[in-house]
C-alpha cells in the first residue's frame, strides 16, 4: 500500500487510487490503457487540455534557461511579460501584479495587501465580508473567509470572525444587496471578497451579472475594498476571460490562478489598483509588503503562463470558448425538464445540476457512489455532494459531451 496521504480523500473508503500515465487533450490515460474523459479539467484547472503542445515547448525552453532565481530585488522576462499581458488583458484599472504559487496563496495576498492598505493610510481596519457557501482555499486565513462546515470544523478554533453576507439566490438578491450595505455601514469593514458569477466549491452556485455590479457599487460607495477571487472564474470559464468583465466591474484586488499557466503549473497571482500598492510604497521599510514564497513568479511557471496568455490574445480561443457555451447549454437543455433533477443550470463553459435525492449535501451517501459509477464509465466527474457539474477543457468535442450526459442521465436511473 502506497505511503500516500491524497488530497481530500478518506483513505478508508477509497484504497486504490487511479494511476494516470499521460494526458493529452481532454483525455487521460491510465498505465494500463484505458482512456478516461477529463470533464472537471482536473480540478478546474486544464483549460486549453493537458500537454498543449504551446505551453509544453514554452516550459521545454524555460527550463533549459532559468528555472528559478529569487524573486526579490530580481525580476525575469517571463514575469514581466506576464505582468504586462495580465495588465492588458484584465480588467482596466488594475495596475499591479503580485505573484504566488497556489489560488489559496493568491486569496491570503489579497487579504494582507487589503489590511495593509488601510493601515498604512493611517486608519487601520481588518473585518472582512464574506458571502455564504463561499470558498477561497485551504490555509488558515481563506479557511477563515470560506464556509464553515465538515471541512474546517477541527480548525475552527484557528479561524478569525468574519461577516457573512447571504449567497444572492434567486428571487432573493435583495436581501444580499442589504445585508452588504449594513456590513460596510455599521462594521467598517477591510474589504469584501467574493467570487464573481460563479461559486464554485460551494456548489457550483450561480448568480446573475447586474447582482455582481451591484454589490461593487455598494462597496464603493461605502469605501469598502471589493476583492475578487477569479481562481475559478477566470480563464473563459464563465464565457468571458473574466467574470467581472460581464458585469463591467473592476476590483480593487483581483486573484487569479487554476488557469493562469492552462492548467500546466501552479502559479497565482493577485491584481490590485495603484493606490493599494502606492500605499505601501514609502521610504519607510515598516510599510513593506511583507509576503514572499520560495518560488513566487517561478520562471518556468511564468513561462507556462505566457504561452497561456498569448492564446488569450488570439481570437481562436474565444470561438472554441463561445462553441463549449453552445454545446453545453445544448446537452444541458433537455434536463431543465427532466423531474429526476433539480437547479440545472449553466453559466458560460460550466453546467451544474442536483439530483433528486433523500440527503442533501456534500456528504450525501449519493457522492461516492457516483463517483464510481462514473468511474466505471471512465469518466473524471467528481459531483460536490449530489450536485453534478461539467467543467470540461476547452478543447472537449461534442461526442465527449454525449458519453458524459449520458452517463448522468444513466446514474439517475440507475442509481436513485
Ligand atoms: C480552487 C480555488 C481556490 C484555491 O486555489 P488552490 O490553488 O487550490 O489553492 C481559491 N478560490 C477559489 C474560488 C477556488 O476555486
Amino acid at each position: 500500500m502506497s505511503r500516500i496521504w491524497h488530497p481530500f480523500t478518506q483513505h478508508a473508503l477509497q484504497s486504490g487510487m487511479t494511476k494516470i500515465a499521460r494526458g493529452e487533450g481532454a483525455y487521460l490515460y491510465t498505465e494500463d490503457g484505458r482512456r478516461i474523459i477529463d470533464a472537471i479539467a482536473s480540478w478546474w484547472v486544464v483549460t486549453h487540455g493537458h500537454c498543449h503542445p504551446q505551453i509544453v515547448s514554452a516550459i521545454q525552453k524555460q527550463a533549459e534557461t532559468l528555472n528559478q532565481i529569487i524573486f526579490a530585488g530580481h525580476t525575469h522576462e517571463p514575469a514581466e511579460q506576464v505582468a504586462t499581458l495580465l495588465l492588458k488583458l484584465a480588467p482596466r484599472g488594475l495596475n499591479h501584479v503580485f505573484f504566488s504559487d497556489s489560488g489559496s496563496t493568491s486569496a491570503e495576498v489579497a487579504l494582507k495587501m487589503a489590511l495593509g492598505y488601510w493601515r498604512n493610510i493611517g486608519e487601520p481596519r481588518s473585518r472582512i465580508v464574506v458571502m455564504q457557501h463561499s470558498y477561497h482555499g485551504d490555509t488558515v486565513g481563506t479557511m477563515s473567509i470560506g464556509a464553515r462546515g465538515v471541512f474546517n470544523a477541527a480548525y475552527e478554533p484557528l479561524l478569525f470572525e468574519v461577516t457573512s453576507v447571504p449567497f444572492p439566490a434567486r428571487g432573493h438578491e435583495q436581501e444580499t444587496l442589504d445585508a452588504l450595505e449594513a456590513a460596510c455601514r455599521n462594521e467598517n469593514p477591510a474589504g469584501f471578497i467574493v467570487e464573481p458569477l460563479i461559486l464554485g466549491a460551494g456548489g457550483m452556485l450561480m448568480y446573475p451579472a447586474w447582482v455582481l455590479r451591484e454589490m461593487k457599487r455598494i462597496c464603493e460607495t461605502s469605501d469598502v475594498l471589493f476583492i475578487a477571487d477569479e481562481v475559478m472564474t477566470g480563464w473563459g470559464r464563465t464565457g468571458t476571460l473574466f467574470a467581472c468583465e460581464q458585469a463591467s466591474v473592476t476590483p480593487d484586488i483581483a486573484c487569479y490562478s487554476k488557469g493562469l499557466t492552462g492548467g500546466s503549473l501552479p502559479l497565482a497571482v493577485t491584481l490590485c489598483r495603484a493606490e493599494i500598492f502606492d500605499a505601501h510604497y514609502s521610504r519607510d521599510r515598516a510599510r513593506t509588503f511583507f509576503h514572499s514564497s520560495s518560488y513566487t513568479a517561478n520562471p518556468v511557471a511564468c513561462a507556462a503562463a505566457k504561452a497561456n496568455l498569448d492564446l488569450w490574445q488570439g481570437n481562436e480561443i474565444y470561438e472554441r470558448v463561445a462553441s463549449v457555451a453552445a454545446m453545453q447549454e445544448q446537452q444541458i437543455a433537455p434536463f431543465r425538464g427532466d423531474e429526476r433533477f433539480t437547479s440545472v443550470r449553466r453559466t458560460g463553459t460550466i453546467t451544474a445540476l442536483e439530483l433528486k435525492v433523500g440527503d442533501e449535501g456534500y456528504l450525501a451517501n449519493i457522492g461516492p457512489r457516483l463517483l464510481a459509477f462514473f468511474n466505471d464509465r471512465n469518466l473524471l466527474l467528481r459531483p460536490l455532494g449530489n450536485t453534478i457539474y461539467v467543467l470540461p477543457p476547452y478543447c472537449v468535442t461534442a461526442a465527449d459531451l454525449d458519453e458524459i450526459y449520458t452517463a448522468i442521465n444513466d446514474a439517475a436511473d440507475e442509481l436513485v
